[in-house]
């Protein structure tokens, strides 16, 4: 368990769903010492997905003229 990112990230026990999301999500790359829960692992994953860079986006630039 990673204590020292866990004294730096302590999750408010009035905190907003957006809020836990994120949380998880940060949890999971410094420590990861419990699962995400089940009622939030679809939108960690979302967050995740949504905040890679997408390579294939501009594959159309070139019009003839
Ligand atoms: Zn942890």
């Amino acid at each position: 368990m990673n204590a020292a990112w866990h004294a730096a990230h302590v999750l408010p026990r009035n905190a907003t769903r957006p809020e836990r999301v994120r949380w998880h999500r940060t949890h999971q790359k410094a420590c990861a010492c419990r699962p995400v829960p089940a009622s939030l692992r679809d939108d960690v994953a979302a967050v995740g997905r949504a905040a890679k860079p997408r390579l294939k986006a501009r594959a159309r630039s070139g019009s003839p003229r």
